[in-house]
C-alpha cells in the first residue's frame, strides 16, 4: 500500500515537473516567435501600431515585464526596439561597442532574466560591425579604451582566421564567432543564467543583423527559425 502511493506520487511529480518545464520552454518559444514577428514587419515595412503614449507610460509606472532580452551593439544602425517593431516595455536591452559582454552586462542579464522573468535572450551581431573592423585590423596599440573593447573581440577574429577563407568571409565568420564567444561567455561567467537556461525558463538564440535587408538570421541550432533563413 505505501509503496504504490509512494510510486504514485512520484510519477505525479515527475509528470507535474515535465509539464512545468514544458511552459516554461513555451514561454520563450513564444517570446522568440513575437520578436521575429516583429523583425518580418520591419523588413516588409508594415509597422503595428504602438501605444507608446501617456496612457502606456502609467501603465508601465507599475513595473516592467519585458518578454525578451536583447544582448546588441551599439551601432546606430540596429535599435532592437525598430528592427523588431516593439514598443515601451517590450525589450530589455544590453548595448555595448561589439555586443560585448563584462560582469557589468551580465548582471544586467541576470537582473532581467531572474527578477523580470524574461523567457528569452537574443544575442545579436551584426554586418559590417566596425568593433570586429577594429580587431581584424589591430595593429599595434589602439587609443584609449577601445583598446579593451579590441582584446575582448581578438579571439574570435583568431577563430575566424583560422577557418579562412577570403577576407569578407573572415570578417563576417568573426562576426558570427564574436556571438558564439559570447554565448559560451554568458554558460561560464554567470551559473544564475546557466541555471535557469538549464531548468528551460530561458532560451538563448544566437543571430546576426543584416543592415541592407533588416533580417535576423539565426544563427545555430534555433528551432523555431523562419525556413526563409541560412542556416550555417
Ligand atoms: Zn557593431
Amino acid at each position: 500500500m505505501f509503496r504504490r502511493s509512494f510510486w504514485v506520487s512520484a510519477v505525479l511529480v515527475f509528470m507535474v515537473s515535465i509539464s512545468l518545464a514544458f511552459a516554461s520552454e513555451q514561454k520563450g518559444d513564444e517570446a522568440f516567435g513575437k520578436l521575429m514577428d516583429g523583425n518580418k514587419r520591419f523588413v516588409s515595412g508594415s509597422l503595428a501600431q504602438k501605444d507608446v503614449g501617456n496612457s502606456r507610460r502609467k501603465e508601465l509606472l507599475k513595473g516592467q515585464s519585458p518578454f525578451a532580452i536583447v544582448v546588441t551593439c551599439s551601432d546606430s544602425r540596429l535599435s532592437p526596439e525598430i528592427i523588431f517593431d516593439q514598443g515601451l516595455g517590450d525589450i530589455f536591452v544590453i548595448r555595448t561597442a561589439g555586443n560585448l559582454l563584462d560582469p557589468i552586462a551580465l548582471g544586467s542579464i541576470e537582473y532581467a532574466a531572474e527578477h523580470l522573468h524574461s523567457p528569452l535572450l537574443l544575442i545579436l551581431g551584426h554586418e559590417q560591425c566596425g568593433a570586429v573592423t577594429a580587431a581584424m585590423d589591430a595593429k599595434g596599440k589602439p587609443e584609449g579604451n577601445i583598446g579593451a573593447i579590441v582584446r575582448k573581440i581578438m579571439p574570435a577574429v583568431k577563430a575566424a582566421k583560422t577557418k579562412g577563407g577570403t577576407k569578407d568571409d573572415i570578417f563576417n565568420n568573426a562576426i558570427k564567432e564574436n556571438v558564439s564567444v559570447q554565448e559560451k561567455y554568458i554558460m561560464s561567467k554567470s551559473p544564475v543564467l546557466k541555471h535557469l537556461i538549464e531548468k528551460g525558463e530561458l532560451k538563448v538564440v544566437a543571430a546576426v543583423y543584416h543592415l541592407g535587408s533588416g533580417e535576423v538570421e539565426i544563427l545555430g541550432k534555433g528551432s523555431s527559425a523562419p525556413a526563409h533563413m541560412h542556416h550555417h
